[in-house]
C-alpha cells in the first residue's frame, strides 16, 4: 500500500521497464486522478471504498493531513465507536438532526442504518444494538471498525497517503480540479474531488472555499456540557437523575432525559440534547446562560402540589429532608431542600405554606446559570460548515462548483450523539460515490 511521504509515488508511473523509460515517467506529470478524496476519516473511507468497488479501473487516492487514518473513529464512543442507531424509519432518524434533517430525509432512503448493518456485516463485522438504541461492533473495539476500513482499502488497491494536507483547490479551465499539498512541490490534478475533511474549523481551506463562491453556514460546536458553580450541585460529582427536562430560560422546547452532575456542572444525555438543539443561539452569547431544570417532569405543577399533600398526611411527621420524592436522587434531594430555606428537622406536617411554594418551584424551575462549555469525552461535532443549500443532495455535488463533492462532518449537519453523527457520514459518503461513479 503505497504511503506518502513527500515526493508522489504513483505505482503505474514507476513500474515502467527501461531506464529511458523510467525517467520519462519520472518526468511526465501523473494522469489527473478520478476522484481524490480529501480526509482520511470515517466519510472519506466511506467514500473511496464504495466508489472503488462501483467504479473498477478508476483511480481513486485518500489523501490525509495528518499522520494518522480514522484517528477519530478510534476515539469514538469511548473507543467502541458508537456506529449507527437502530432507527430504521428515514423519517424518525431525521428527527435527530438538529441541522440536515430535511436534506438527510430523503438522503436515508438512499443509505440508512439497515444498509451500514448490512454493509459491515458483508466484511465480516456484525454490529449489536444497546437496549437506548446505539450500535456498536460485537468487539466493543473500535480497531474492528479501522481494520475493516484498512483491509478494504488495501483489498481495492486504493492508494492512501497520510501527511498530505492539502493547502489549495483550483478549477481547471479543462474542467477537472488543481491540488495542492503541503509537502508537495507540484500540483495533483483530478477529474472530481470529494472533501471529507471534518470540521472546517481554524481550517486553511475555508479560504480556498471562499474563492470558489462556496457558501459557509458559521461553525460553532454542538454536544458539549454546561459549566455550572452552584451550591445546590457542588460536591455531588457523579450524581445521576434518570429524568430531568432542561430548557434554556425563557425559551421551549424543553429537552427530556437522564443528567449527571459533573466536577465542573452538569452532563448526560439531556444536557448534550439541548447543547445541540441550541448549539447557535449559545455561542452567540458565548456559552454563557440561564437555563431552567424540571427536576420531576413526570408530574405536572397540580400533580406535584397533590403529592405534596399525601405526603403530609400520610408521612407527616417524616423529616422533609429525608423523604425524596423519586427518581431524585437522595443527595440531590437535600441540597435542593436547603436551598428553599427549609431547616433540617422539619417535618412534612409542618411545612408552611410559604416554604411548599418554593419547594414547588424549586423541584419544576430550577434555575441556574451555564458559564461556559467543556467538551463531551465520549462525542463533540461541529456545527455549521459547507451551507446545504449549496449542495445537492442526491449527488453531494456542490451547486456552485461541479465535480466537487461534500461528505460527512464539513458540511452543515450535526446529529445528537448515539451514532447519528457516523450515519451521516456514511449517508453522505455513500450518495457522493455513486453519484460520481455514475458520471
Ligand atoms: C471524541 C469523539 C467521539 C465521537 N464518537 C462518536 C460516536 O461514537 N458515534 C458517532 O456517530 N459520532 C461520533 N463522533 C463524531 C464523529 O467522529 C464525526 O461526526 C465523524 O468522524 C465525521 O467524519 P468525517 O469523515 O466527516 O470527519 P473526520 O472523522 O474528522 O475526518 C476528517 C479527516 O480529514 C482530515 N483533514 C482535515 N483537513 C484536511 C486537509 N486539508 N487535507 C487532508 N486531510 C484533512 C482530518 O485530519 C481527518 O482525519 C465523535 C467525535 C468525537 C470528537
Amino acid at each position: 500500500m503505497p504511503i506518502g511521504s513527500g515526493k508522489m509515488n504513483f505505482n503505474f508511473v514507476l513500474s515502467s521497464g527501461t531506464r529511458r523509460a523510467h525517467l520519462a515517467a519520472m518526468n511526465a506529470r501523473p494522469p489527473p486522478l478520478d476522484l481524490a478524496v480529501i480526509g482520511g476519516g470515517a466519510s472519506g473511507f466511506f467514500t473511496a471504498l464504495q466508489y472503488a468497488e462501483l467504479a473498477a479501473g478508476k483511480r481513486v487516492a485518500i489523501f490525509e493531513k495528518s499522520a494518522h487514518f480514522l484517528q477519530k473513529v478510534r476515539i469514538s464512543g469511548g473507543g467502541r465507536c458508537n456506529v449507527t442507531h437502530a432507527c430504521f424509519d428515514p423519517r424518525e432518524l431525521a428527527k435527530n438532526y438538529p441541522r440536515g434533517a430535511r436534506e438527510l430525509l430523503g438522503a436515508f432512503h438512499h443509505w440508512q442504518p439497515a444498509d451500514t448493518v448490512a454493509w459491515f456485516k458483508r466484511f465480516g463485522v456484525i454490529l449489536k444494538t444497546e437496549p437506548d438504541g446505539r450500535m456498536f461492533p460485537n468487539s466493543d473495539s473500535a480497531q474492528t471498525i479501522i481494520r475493516c476500513f484498512l483491509d478494504r482499502a488495501g483489498k481495492l488497491k486504493i492508494p492512501l497517503y497520510q501527511n498530505h494536507p492539502l493547502i489549495g483547490i483550483s478549477r481547471l479551465a479543462s474542467g477537472g480540479f488543481s491540488l495542492r499539498f503541503a509537502n508537495l512541490a507540484d500540483p495533483l490534478e483530478a477529474r472530481a474531488v470529494c472533501l471529507a475533511t471534518g470540521s472546517l474549523n481554524g481550517s486553511p481551506l475555508l479560504q480556498q472555499l471562499g474563492d470558489l463562491d462556496q457558501p459557509i453556514a458559521a461553525l460553532v460546536p454542538s454536544l458539549f456540557a454546561f459549566n455550572v458553580s452552584d451550591p445546590r450541585i457542588s460536591d455531588l460529582a457523579g450524581v445521576a437523575h434518570p429524568q430531568v427536562a432542561v430548557r434554556r430560560a425563557g425559551c421551549k422546547p424543553a429537552q427530556h432525559g437522564p443528567l449527571l452532575i459533573t466536577h465542573r456542572g452538569f452532563s448526560g444525555p439531556a444536557i448534550l440534547r439541548l447543547s445541540a438543539w441550541d448549539a447557535r443561539a449559545m455561542a452567540e452569547t458565548n456559552h454563557h446562560f440561564p437555563f431552567i431544570v424540571d427536576w420531576l417532569p413526570e408530574l405536572k405543577p397540580a400533580a406535584l402540589v397533590a403529592r405534596f399533600a399525601e405526603i403530609r398526611h400520610s408521612q407527616g411527621a417524616k423529616l422533609i429532608r429525608n423523604t425524596p420524592i423519586a427518581p431524585i436522587p437522595r443527595r440531590l434531594w437535600e441540597r435542593i431542600v436547603a436551598s428553599c430555606d427549609i431547616a433540617d428537622l422539619t417535618p412534612w406536617g409542618q411545612l408552611p405554606k410559604a416554604a411548599s411554594q418554593r419547594l414547588l418551584d424549586a423541584l419544576k424551575l430550577a434555575r441556574f446559570e451555564a458559564t461556559g462549555k467543556t467538551t463531551n469525552k465520549d462525542e463533540f461535532v461541529t456545527a455549521g460548515g459547507i451551507d446545504r443549500d449549496a449542495i445537492d443532495f442526491q449527488t453531494m455535488q456542490s451547486r456552485v462548483t461541479p465535480g466537487l463533492y461534500f461528505t460527512g462532518e464539513c458540511i452543515d449537519i450535526d446529529g445528537l450523539t448515539g451514532g447519528f453523527n457516523f450515519q451521516a457520514a456514511w449517508t453522505t459518503g455513500h450518495i457522493a460515490a455513486t453519484a460520481i461513479a455514475n458520471q
